[in-house]
């Protein structure tokens, strides 16, 4: 089958691989979105890896699933204090190879129901991981740094929760689109800030209130700096949260078909390079692949 499969350097070329076998559900993969965490591991990860995990598919029955491809054991100390991805059960991978690819086999799937559209089950793990990290956002005015695709998830996860949102992003077209989705645009304080675009943490750090929170969301592609002396003297609470669990998964599939969902620019496996560019250059709001 064809799949995009990452080189010696890291860097993905579409290959010939042989058909997953071994444990788990087939599942042909119908789309797969292009997740920032992909980009990351680009030049990074090992020979042989094959990305992508925001799957839409079909298992052989023809029902329509989604995949969990990291699930945490739920039972140790790190689970139960919840932080599940940090337990050591969740580094494991449920998915072979990825979801960049023609199949796969999943050890978690996730039925989608027919009020998910076509594509759009690609939507639902980034959405999980916007639902679990949107119960640490103390009541209050929250600011949504970055009004990407992540980011418009989120001014609508934290509407609906009874947020008043405001949104920030340099980029005039997206805060047209955070606008759009129902975010407010202000300079005033806020109670939380939420930080889908790391470099945007030094304005977000100055317009919390005093004991306001910061949830931090992605990974900040270079070291950016904080004031420390914002944190100290405001007492501020600092929070990561990364990816999401089997609970959230089911809340985001119900949750699903409530929302507007972000643009996308689908694109098939041959041309993955052109949209990871696509990505990069912030041409494209999400890119999804189509095998
Ligand atoms: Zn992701
Ligand atoms: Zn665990």
């Amino acid at each position: 089958m064809r799949a995009v499969v990452l080189d010696l350097d890291g860097l993905p070329e579409l290959a010939d691989i042989p058909e997953p076998a071994g444990a788990g559900l087939l599942v042909r993969v119908q789309a797969c979105g292009l997740c920032g965490s992909d980009v990351e591991k680009l030049g990074r990860a090992a020979a042989g890896t094959v990305l992508g995990h925001e799957v839409a598919g079909e298992l052989e029955n023809g029902a329509r699933v989604t995949v969990m491809h990291r699930v945490p054991c739920g039972t140790c100390e790190p689970c139960l204090a919840g932080h599940q991805s940090t337990c050591s059960e969740f580094r494991e991978l449920r998915i072979a190879p990825g979801g960049f690819a023609e199949q796969l086999r999943a050890s978690h799937c996730v039925p989608l129901p027919d009020s998910v559209g076509d594509h759009d089950g690609i939507w639902v793990e980034p959405l999980a991981c916007v639902l679990r990290a949107a119960e640490l956002v103390p009541p209050g005015r929250v600011l949504v740094v970055g009004a990407g695709a992540i980011g418009r998830l989120w001014i609508q996860v934290l509407i609906l929760r009874g947020h008043e949102v405001l949104a920030a992003d340099p980029r005039a077209d997206r805060m047209a689109g955070a606008r759009g989705v129902g975010a407010e645009v202000d300079e005033g304080p806020v109670a939380a800030a939420v930080l889908t675009a790391p470099a945007g943490i030094g304005a977000a750090v100055q317009r919390l209130e005093p004991g306001g929170t910061l949830v931090v969301f992605a990974a900040p592609e270079e070291e950016v700096p904080v004031s420390l002396d914002a944190v100290y003297r405001k007492e501020l609470v600092v929070r990561g949260s990364r990816s999401a669990t089997p609970a959230y998964f089911r809340d985001a599939v119900e949750l699903l078909p409530q929302l507007v969902l972000p643009p996308v620019t689908t694109l098939p496996l041959e041309r993955f390079l052109e949209g990871v560019e696509l990505y990069r250059r912030g041409d494209a709001l999400k890119v999804v692949f189509t095998p």
